[in-house]
């Protein structure tokens, strides 16, 4: 029967294909029962270890081929801590004291791990987080259930009702045709890497797509934020249309990209990319991107059960400060917390973790993670133009104690590299409305700012950027945010600090008349965006965008904005 299912368009794009449905695995403990059987019991776990363990080498093979030795070696650690002696024994003790299989292995793993934990030695401590991954496999094995239920077999539309950034990184995107999310909200960090990885993505389907059989064929029009099932002829062929079309204004805007993103009038502003890593550069590249606006290195941190190296941070960086070849390269340092969730930093479960121990907060608890990515980036960037960014910053303390930090590794990298030298830079996020309502104190700590309008999107307006039943709430385009976006600017350079933004409002083309309007220097945005924004920019004079700011900061709701912002873009270009 047909079906039409609208969502919010988060990544752009047309495709069609069968459904996968993401299986999110609930893992619940059984209520205590008592065991009269240990030998039995045992034999049970012993069966879940040996599944456990079979998942560990499909999981080792898979790390082996992707990322290599160092990666796939953490799964030979997990073969050995499930079949581990000691906690075998822990076990089996617990059973013949007639407690339940369950409950038997996993106070066993939760004891280990403890044990861990309480070490001194850090790297030891780090190796709980393994173990309570074993635990947590093995006890899917007892339940009947598999942690290894999403792996793809063909090109597939996944549908789950929430990903988080680090499931998505570890699907295969050869295989992914589209994402479609019941919950979460376009600046969602799944949703900015669909867009970065190049597919289509909608969110805030809602419980509609769920219901969706595993195997059904649906169209995707991620421009609209349309799912299509059993689509009549007449809306087929609106689709194929709308496809084409999409494709022509594509291709006309890749061969003019590489051109500069100059206005009618003279007035000429850098468009650059948003990247993840090394490959995402060299796509930016592809795409006319004049350089790097934020490059989101949590990515390096994520799927891992250890801190990176620093050899490993360094060879990143200088991957990536090859593939740029002296053009600008803001770097942001690690923006951990929120919903991007890294065990082995320590950090814990929080009632609002966007509210949380987030970005730089870490600065006090742990300097030394800082100092180290700051080390390893002024090694990587010698001789390059290098813009180190921090992100979250709310407390002028925040940057004072970083930029001591960053002297601190200055100094070092001096000593260790004599005649070291770079462009450097140091800016600060704008994306907390503290921030943004304080640029003139921390203008003279800085050399730039890069306002973030996801997170200055939840945070002035209080929706979560991750929650699907408020998502719709969540406009970048609403006049709160507009005016601190506008003061950010307008108060930097009357300090001479210059303004990015790298919060996905810069990649809309629609927000280009006021963004100009208001003398923004940087616009930063996921490759796909760039053609377009450069070619609007190129379409526009500035002194027509002034007048259109100023109107528009005085309207009263972002729906307003939004359409008052798209008819005037149409009236100032022709290809629209
Ligand atoms: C932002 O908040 O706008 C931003 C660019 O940072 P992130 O999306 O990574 O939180
Ligand atoms: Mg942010």
């Amino acid at each position: 029967m047909k079906q039409l299912i609208r969502g919010i368009p988060a990544a752009q794009g047309f495709t069609q294909g069968p459904i996968f449905i993401w299986q999110d695995v609930d893992l619940i403990m059984p209520e205590p029962y008592p065991c009269s059987n240990p030998i039995q019991a045992w034999k049970k776990i012993q069966a879940a270890i040996e599944s456990a363990s079979v998942e560990i080498e499909q999981l080792r093979s898979k790390v082996l081929l992707d990322a290599g030795k160092e990666q796939a070696a953490i799964f030979d650690a997990h073969l050995m801590m499930a079949n581990d002696e000691a906690l075998h024994e822990m076990v089996k003790g617990l059973l013949e004291e007639g407690i339940n299989p369950e409950a038997a292995w996993m106070n066993s793993i939760n004891t280990f791990a403890e044990m861990l934990e309480s070490l001194s030695d850090e790297l030891l401590k780090a190796r709980s987080v393994d173990v309570r991954d074993v635990g947590k496999r093995v006890l899917a094995c007892l339940l009947g259930k598999s942690l290894i239920v999403n792996a793809l077999k063909e090109k597939s539309v996944i549908v789950a009702r929430d990903l988080a950034p680090s499931q998505t990184a570890t699907i295969d995107r050869s295989l992914a045709l589209a994402f479609c999310i019941a919950e979460g909200g376009p600046t969602s960090h799944t949703a900015i890497l669909a867009k970065a990885l190049g597919i289509p993505a909608i969110v805030g389907l809602g419980e509609d797509i769920l219901k969706l059989k595993p195997g059904e064929i649906v169209w995707v029009d991620a421009n609209a934020g349309n799912v299509i099932v059993q689509p009549e002829e007449d809306e087929q062929r609106a689709f194929f249309q709308r496809r084409s079309s999409a494709d022509r204004q594509q291709a006309a805007d890749l061969e003019t990209a590489f051109e500069p993103a100059r206005t009618l009038d003279g007035f000429q502003v850098e468009v650059v990319a948003n990247i993840g890593g090394v490959e995402d550069a060299k796509t930016a590249l592809a795409h006319g991107a004049d350089g790097v606006g934020l490059f989101r290195t949590e990515f390096i941190y994520l799927n891992r059960q250890s801190m990176p190296t620093f050899e490993m941070q360094v060879d990143i960086y200088r991957q990536v400060v090859t593939v740029m070849d002296g053009r600008p390269l803001v770097v942001r340092t690690l923006d951990i917390g929120g919903d991007k969730q890294v065990d082995y930093l320590g950090i814990i479960q929080e009632p609002n973790p966007f509210l949380g121990w987030r970005g730089i907060r870490m600065i006090s608890e742990k300097p030394e993670i800082l100092r180290n990515q700051f080390c390893a980036l002024l090694k990587a960037g010698q001789g390059s133009d290098l813009r180190i960014m921090l992100p979250m910053v709310s407390q002028l303390e925040e940057v004072i104690q970083a930029r001591q930090l960053s002297n601190e590794a200055l100094d070092w990298v001096k000593s260790e590299i004599p005649g070291w030298t770079a462009r450097l830079q140091y800016g600060i996020m704008v994306e907390v409305p503290s921030a943004a309502l304080m640029i003139e104190h921390f203008a003279p700590l800085v050399d730039f700012f890069s306002i973030g309008t996801n997170d200055l999107t939840q945070y002035t307006l209080a929706v979560d950027r991750m929650n699907g039943r408020v998502s719709g709430l969540a406009s970048p385009f609403h006049p709160a945010v507009l005016k601190l976006i506008e003061r950010t600017v307008r108060v930097a350079h009357q300090h001479n600090k210059w303004v990015g933004m790298c919060g996905e409002l810069a990649g809309e083309i629609s927000a280009v008349p006021f963004l100009l309007g208001i003398g923004l220097d940087e616009f930063s945005m996921s490759a796909a965006a760039i053609p377009a924004v450069k070619r609007v920019i190129r379409q526009i004079k500035t002194a027509d965008c002034i007048p259109i700011a100023a109107w528009a900061l005085n309207l009263s709701s972002a729906a307003e904005v939004c359409a008052y912002l798209q008819s005037e873009l149409k009236r100032l270009t022709t290809n629209i």
